[in-house]
């Protein structure tokens, strides 16, 4: 693979355009919590019977129902069920879509399989009605022509209407979301937004309990960050969230770990409480929140670390993950999900694209905490050896560092003095990541003509809570 080439021209203006989603928190009144619910519940059952309908008919006819067919079902099927009539059509749609689409994901994984690709298939499931959590408004903005002169112009079906602050130098900012058949949702404005090009608009009931409405808009792609020609190969482990070539890294922060004790309590809690009590219910609630607490801490940090990868590193590269592979071993699952890497992938490349008009690259992960950074030789290591020794050029480096410098050469080749170049620069926006000077000493083998240099281990930011055999290879 060779690094991916970029004009200057493309930095400023690339003419493309990006979708991004935003999410903001919604304040329904107990009206539009009712109405919402409603809503939700007649979804859920459609898209029950659709799955149904489909199962129903292979085994009829030997052949699928298309999303054509039952759509064109659809309005018959309104007419007879008052409480779905009372749904938005196009909510209706996007329902039966969802199961399209997961017909087409199961097709698509078969395929994988018979072709010899290692995938699990899943069979679309019916789902509970506690499950079935949010609806989406597939358009926001239609095109409608009046008949008698022939004009097109656009007619909006979900309405925006920002408020006023209603002191001066207040901050806060609300706005109006007017969505059809549930009334005007009050949200939280915490980021503008460009309502002309909001394309699709979901509203969301969280596991305890609170709503969001998530409008995906089209904005142009403009990168605002300049090529600094740095590059970088990124490892995440266990023992250090990300570790990049240059010898910089992120602890982990280990917040469902803390917060673990909490969960714990709560959860004996919980299984005190008569089921179906209303005290269950309450205490169902409260550890709904923990645990939607402890994803947003996740995702806040993985926030903050994408963003501080994709300011300082221009092309950036990860091994490929097998997340649900690695899942499997039990001893580390918790930690594994917890960790969250394929989602700090994910905040990167879509940021990397965005700020700066390239995307990131993944390799095969073979050999890459095994491998010599600087002569290849193979350096076979126990899951608690940290520090990689070769025997053959005499490098001694922080091994996370080593495979981070691997995976860096796989993606965009080695580049000739890629050591002395080391910068250990440290975001000052984030005072955890911790990185330590090289010390220049001389080494004793001769073996090797390559320029003596060994790198001290690097000391660990935070004494890690994790027995090291835990940690991932
Ligand atoms: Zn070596």
């Amino acid at each position: 693979m060779s690094r991916p080439k970029k004009k200057k021209s493309e930095q400023t203006d690339t003419g493309k355009t990006v979708r991004i989603a935003c999410r903001y928190r919604a304040y329904p009144t107990d009206l539009q919590i009712h109405r919402m619910g409603n809503w939700l519940t007649s979804l859920c059952h459609l898209s029950n019977t659709a799955v149904a309908e489909r199962k129903e008919a292979y085994r009829t006819t030997g052949k699928g129902l298309t999303y054509t067919a039952q759509q064109n079902a659809l309005p018959a099927k309104r007419k007879q069920d008052p409480a779905l009539r009372m749904v938005h059509s196009q909510v209706c749609q996007d329902s039966l879509q969802r199961v399209d689409k997961a017909y087409q994901k199961f097709f698509d994984d078969l395929k994988k399989k018979k072709a010899g690709q290692k995938v699990t298939v899943g069979y679309p499931r019916f789902k509970r009605f506690d499950k079935y959590k949010s609806f989406t408004f597939p358009q926001v903005w239609m095109n409608v022509t009046d008949k008698k002169t022939e004009i097109t112009r656009q007619r909006e079906i979900v309405k925006f209407s920002p408020l006023k602050p209603t002191k001066p130098n207040v901050r806060i900012k609300f706005a109006y979301i007017t969505v059809p058949g549930i009334g005007a949702l009050k949200i939280r404005l915490h980021r503008d937004i460009d309502w002309g090009s909001a394309k699709t608009v979901t509203v969301k009931r969280s596991a305890s309990g609170d709503w969001y409405v998530s409008v995906s808009v089209e904005i142009p792609l403009k990168p605002s960050l300049s090529d600094n020609g740095k590059q970088t190969g990124v490892d995440v482990g266990l023992k250090k969230h990300a570790a990049t070539s240059d010898g910089s890294y992120r602890g982990h922060p280990k917040f469902f770990r803390q917060s673990e004790a909490k969960l714990k309590k709560q959860q004996r809690s919980l299984a005190k409480k008569e089921k179906g009590s209303g005290n269950y219910k309450k205490q169902k609630a409260v550890l709904a929140k923990t645990h939607e607490h402890i994803a947003n801490q996740r995702e806040d940090f993985l926030h903050k670390l994408s963003l501080w990868l994709v300011v300082t590193y221009a092309y950036i590269a990860f091994e490929k993950l097998n997340i649900s592979g690695m899942v499997q071993n039990p001893h580390l699952a918790k930690a594994i999900l917890d960790a969250g890497w394929g989602t700090l992938i994910r905040f990167v490349t879509y940021k990397s694209v965005m700020l700066r008009g390239n995307s990131t690259v993944t390799v095969n992960p073979a050999y890459t905490t095994q491998d010599c950074s600087r002569c290849g030789y193979r350096v076979p290591k126990t899951l608690a050896e940290r520090v990689h020794t070769c025997p053959r050029c005499g490098l001694t480096l922080c091994r996370d560092t080593n495979a981070a410098r691997n995976i860096e050469h796989l993606a965009f080749g080695k580049s000739s003095n890629s050591e002395e170049n080391m910068s250990y620069t440290v975001g000052t926006v984030y005072p955890d990541l911790v990185s330590v000077t090289p010390e220049r000493k001389p080494v004793e083998t001769g073996a090797s003509a390559a320029p003596a240099l060994a790198v001290s281990p690097v000391v660990e930011a935070r004494k890690p809570r994790l027995k090291s055999h835990l940690s991932r290879g």
